[in-house]
């Protein structure tokens, strides 16, 4: 099965720099905002796998809850699900080598994201801030801002607020998921593209990937709907790189 804008990404990895083990260092500590459970290894997975056996230990914050993958299941009721998300996260951040205290679960509704200028979106954010008080990150990575789901575009947005209210400068990255598919990701302009090379990493993201178990086939079958990872999507892990824009002019 081929990954979700095949194209698009040859193009981009074409025009892209090398992201190696010195750029690794210089956007280290690194946080990585994925909008739900999956994401993170979906977008991201070889990064956090290339950054943690360097010992740069990657942090990982989850945005919302992942309840909203299955609907109206009599088997897997909310609390279940929320629960089931969570641990199916850290197996797949350790599969990536990232330790469960590197890991921030934010818990909002899944597919119905706070709004800035509300009290609970003001409170994430004061949270992500103590959380990353003693190790202020230099670099923040999330969804591209286009991605056309509204978790998405929400932990992008929220990216762009923590990271203007960090005490120290940090470089802001996206990455893409959802992304791939859309047909004006190759034409993006004023960014600076990398490409990250993980081949040898594709088994441990495939493994991590799998770790979702509920987002696969044949684990919550009574459910009125579902979302299952498709394969053109899971296909994202088999990719011997990855690829990341990088905002150009906004970095203070
Ligand atoms: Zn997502």
């Amino acid at each position: 099965m081929t990954a979700i804008g095949q194209q698009t990404w040859s193009a981009l990895s074409a025009r892209a720099r090398p992201l190696g083990e010195r750029e690794l260092k210089a956007l280290s500590p690194m946080v990585i905002l994925a909008p739900h459970p999956d994401d993170e290894t979906l977008g991201c997975g070889g990064l956090l796998a290339s950054a943690s056996e360097r010992g740069l230990a990657p942090r990982v914050i989850f945005l919302t809850d992942g309840s909203a993958s299955h609907r109206d299941s009599p088997s897997w009721p909310k609390a279940r699900l929320v629960e089931t998300r969570k641990a199916e996260a850290l197996a797949a951040l350790a599969e990536l080598g990232v330790g469960a205290d590197q890991a921030l679960f934010l818990g909002w509704p899944d597919s119905a994201p706070h709004r800035p200028g509300s009290a609970e979106h003001a409170t994430s954010v004061d949270v992500v801030l103590a959380w990353l008080e003693t190790i202020p990150p230099r670099s923040l990575w999330a969804p591209w801002p286009e991605e056309a789901h509204c978790d998405h575009e929400a932990a992008s947005a929220f990216a762009d607020l923590v990271r203007d209210r960090l005490p120290t400068p940090a470089r802001r990255l996206d990455y893409m998921v959802w992304g791939w598919a859309s047909e004006t990701l190759a034409d993006v302009a004023h960014t600076d593209i990398w490409a990250l090379r993980c081949r040898r990493h594709t088994g441990r993201r495939r493994r991590a990937l799998a770790r979702h178990r509920t987002q696969a086939p044949g684990l919550i079958t009574d459910a009125a709907w579902s979302f299952l990872i498709p394969p053109e999507l899971k296909a994202l892990t088999e990719r011997p790189t990855e690829v990341f824009l990088e905002r150009r002019g906004d970095f203070r």
